[in-house]
């Protein structure tokens, strides 16, 4: 029953294919192409016999009009029942008509193989289609319906006039198509439609089965390709239009193979961040809890734990806002604002975490620079970068400067601080996520005073380069190491083309 099945369903999948369609589609266009041109040739042929055997027939009436004898009108027939009309011998062929009806419709003579009455039936009826003027020969297809076997005669009949009245018929029939020309060629349009049709559907095959390989290379691949190895291409080389789908195929795998890894390593980078914390909290109340301890350790633990707890905090609140920007969740409502104002706020709402950390936060220079853009989002931008400038400032004298302005159709805000600095070749990566220069010092413990630093998790400035794009900006790094960074934020400034629905 197997193999039944197995042949069953391979019908079914070549039923279903694209190549069986196109064959299929393309032989039935081809069968009425054929059909139509069949009917042509065949038409265009029938109607030359006809007019051969039309003019053959004139030509012939001719020739039995000459050979006739004087007054044979009147002869009548013989007591043996042949007519008195004598005609050379082999005057007539032995499929040719002829009879003559004399006055008052008696029947003079009858030669050829169709029975006298029928040809007289025809004859008149041919009268009755076409009444004669004066004694023009009538020429007529046979009449349908006198005779099943002589459908395919011509008949002449031709009005005997004597000094102007009307003695008789002579009537002349002869084939049509004498050689049989016409079933030949209904036998030859058959099979050379038919030997067409055989051929157009193997070949029609071959060619939609080559055509359609290439398909079957992309789906066999395809099929290979798991979510968990995107790493495989097409590689399809061809310059058709299959050779282009594959390219187009395989770029779209490199860029969902990196889409994954970036998420693979997000997910790693993410756990990985988490670990550290939850392992120091997870330390830190087993100490505490293995003895009895005095109230300052119990107080130092907790400060620990609280430690790790917000930055951990930090860490899932700016996981989920990347998660929301990634999804396009995060969704901007963008207005006419100052971009100097919203600086000016950033700074003040951190100048109290600067002066924990013996930060000099100062704004300068900060004159109005309108652009269209959301307000929240950019409080966040600004603040990322100065929290980073306060978090990573060293030295005696340490100072963050933020200054804000407009130029050449921008809106600029500009953080600079007087910290180590960053090396040339670690700035490119800067704004990768999870992204961490100096690990040991990002992370901060916590302070005396109660007032720990922001420990970092390397996706501030992810955040950071997300919003300044999603305004149409850039943020540029400039630093030099031992003396500071300047991070440079550059927006569109509001023109005329821009609306707060951008
Ligand atoms: P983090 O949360 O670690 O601060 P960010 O994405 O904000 O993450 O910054 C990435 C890295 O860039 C930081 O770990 C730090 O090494 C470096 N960095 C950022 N801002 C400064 C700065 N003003 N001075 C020196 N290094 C900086």
């Amino acid at each position: 029953m197997a193999p039944v099945k197995r042949v069953w369903e391979r019908l079914d999948l070549l039923v279903h294919s694209i190549r069986f369609r196109l064959v299929l589609w393309f032989t039935a266009i081809l069968a009425v192409v054929l059909l139509v041109f069949s009917i042509f040739v065949y038409w265009s042929q029938a109607r030359d016999l006809r007019i051969d055997a039309y003019g053959r027939m004139q030509h012939r009436m001719a020739e039995i009009a000459g050979v006739l004898p004087q007054g044979f009108v009147d002869m009548g027939i013989q007591a043996n029942g042949m007519s008195a009309i004598s005609l050379p011998a082999s005057f007539l062929q032995s499929n040719e008509v002829l009879v003559i009806i004399g006055p008052s419709g008696k029947l003079v003579g009858n030669w050829g193989p169709v029975p006298a009455d029928q040809v007289i039936q025809i004859a008149q009826h041919s009268i009755e289609q076409h009444p004669p003027h004066g004694n023009e020969p009538i020429t007529s297809a046979a009449y349908q319906g006198a005779s099943q076997n002589y459908t395919d005669y011509a008949f002449t009949v031709s009005p005997i006039m004597d000094e102007g009245t009307l003695d008789g018929f002579l009537i002349y029939g002869s084939p049509i198509d004498p050689t049989g020309e016409l079933p030949r060629l209904i036998l030859t349009l058959l099979a050379g439609s038919l030997l067409t049709l055989v051929f157009t559907v193997g070949g029609g095959f071959w060619l939609a089965d080559r055509a359609m390989r290439p398909v079957r290379t992309i789906t066999h691949a395809a099929q290979t390709i798991s979510e968990t190895d995107l790493s495989r291409r097409l590689t399809l080389h061809s310059k058709d239009e299959l050779g282009e789908l594959a390219n187009t195929f395989d770029g779209m795998l490199a860029r969902l193979d990196a889409a994954f890894q970036r998420q693979r390593q997000f997910v790693a980078d993410a756990s990985h961040e988490l670990r550290t914390p939850l392992t120091i909290v997870n330390l830190e109340a087993t100490r505490a809890l293995a003895s009895q301890r005095k109230t300052p350790e119990y107080e130092r633990a907790l400060g620990v734990i609280r430690s790790e707890n917000d930055f951990m905090i930090r860490l899932v609140n700016d996981l989920l806002t990347l998660a929301r920007m990634d999804a396009g969740q995060a969704v901007l409502q963008k207005q006419s604002l100052d971009l100097s104002d919203v600086a000016l706020e950033a700074v003040e709402r951190l100048s109290s975490l600067a002066a924990r950390n013996q930060v000099t936060l100062e704004a300068g220079d900060m004159p109005e620079a309108q652009i269209i853009g959301d307000r929240q989002y950019l409080l966040q931008m600004i603040s990322n970068l100065i929290e980073n400038g306060i978090k990573y400032t060293t030295g005696n004298e340490r100072r963050v400067y933020v200054e804000s302005g407009l130029q050449d159709g921008y809106a600029w805000v500009r953080i600079s601080d007087n910290g180590p600095g960053i090396e040339q070749s670690y700035l490119q990566h800067l704004f990768d996520r999870f992204y961490q220069v100096d690990k040991a010092r990002s992370r901060q413990e916590p302070q005396e005073d109660d007032s720990q630093g922001p420990s970092g998790s390397g996706l501030g400035l992810s955040i950071v380069q997300w919003i300044v794009q999603a305004h149409g900006g850039t943020v540029g790094v400039e630093s030099t190491p031992g003396e500071g960074t300047t991070f440079e934020v550059r927006i569109p400034a509001a023109g005329e083309n821009e609306s707060p629905d951008d």
